[in-house]
C-alpha cells in the first residue's frame, strides 16, 4: 500500500485522539509532516505554542533554529519527515509523563514503520530515552551521548539513530548551539558518504 494511504488515516487518527489527558488543552494535535521517502526522520519531545495553534511541528522558536541547522547541513525542510514523541502540547510546555509518553508512543512507532528511514534523529532527551530503550539502550544523558551514531534494528528496520540536543535547549546556549551544529554536519557527511 502507498505510504500516503497508510499516515493519512493515521494522522486523522492522531488529530481525533483522547487517549490521554492532553487533548483537554489542545487546539490541535500534531501529527507531524514532510516527505514520506524520507532518509531522515526527525523527532522532537512535544508541540509547543505555535505548533498546537498551527497543527504543524517545529514551527516556533526551536523551529527556526531547526531550519537552520537543516540548511547549513544542506538538507532541504522538505527532504525530511519531522515528528514528535507526544502529539499534544502539554500544558505550559511542561515535560511530558511517562503515561503520557506511554499512552502516545504507539503512533510514533507506526510512523516509523510506515516512513522507515535511514537515519533517526532525535532532538532532546525524551526522544533519545524513548527511542533508545526501545532497542535495549540506557541512556547516560543528551550530553554524553549526543552526536553518537548507534546502528540498530528498531522496528523491523536497520536504522541510524542519531541524538542530538534539543533545538530549544540551544537558544540560549551557544555552546550547546555548536555541538548541536557538529552533530548536523556528521549527519551531512553521513548523508554525502552514502551512509
Ligand atoms: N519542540 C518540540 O519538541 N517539538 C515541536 O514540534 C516544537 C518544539
Ligand atoms: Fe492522544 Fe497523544 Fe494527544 Fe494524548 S498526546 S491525546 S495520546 S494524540
Amino acid at each position: 500500500m502507498p505510504k500516503r494511504d497508510l499516515i493519512e488515516p493515521l494522522a486523522d487518527e492522531i488529530k481525533a485522539c483522547r487517549k490521554c489527558g492532553l487533548w483537554r488543552q489542545r487546539k490541535n494535535a500534531v501529527p507531524g509532516e514532510g516527505n514520506l521517502d524520507a532518509a531522515v526522520m526527525l523527532v522532537g519531545e512535544a508541540p509547543g505554542y505555535w505548533e498546537d495553534v498551527k497543527g504543524r511541528p517545529f514551527v516556533g522558536a526551536a523551529g527556526k533554529i531547526l531550519d537552520e541547522m537543516l540548511s547549513k547541513a544542506g538538507i532541504s525542510r522538505s527532504a525530511v519527515y519531522i515528528t514528535n514523541v507526544v502529539k499534544c502540547r502539554p500544558p505550559e510546555n511542561r515535560d511530558p509523563l511517562l503515561s503520557e509518553i506511554e499512552t502516545c508512543t504507539p503512533y510514533l512507532d507506526r510512523q516509523i514503520k510506515i516512513i522507515k528511514p535511514k537515519f533517526l534523529v532525535t532532538l532532546g532527551r525524551h526522544a533519545a530515552s524513548y527511542i533508545l530503550a526501545k532497542v535495549g539502550i540506557e541512556t547516560e544523558g543528551i550530553t554524553k551521548i549526543h552526536g553518537r551514531i548507534y546502528e540498530v534494528n528498531l522496528l523491523g528496520s536497520d536504522v541510524f539513530i542519531i541524538p542530538v540536543y534539543h533545538p530549544a535547549a540551544t537558544l540560549y546556549n551557544a555552546k550547546y548551539r555548536d555541538e548541536l551544529d557538529k552533530d548536523f554536519q556528521l549527519l551531512k557527511l553521513r548523508l554525502e558518504r552514502g551512509w
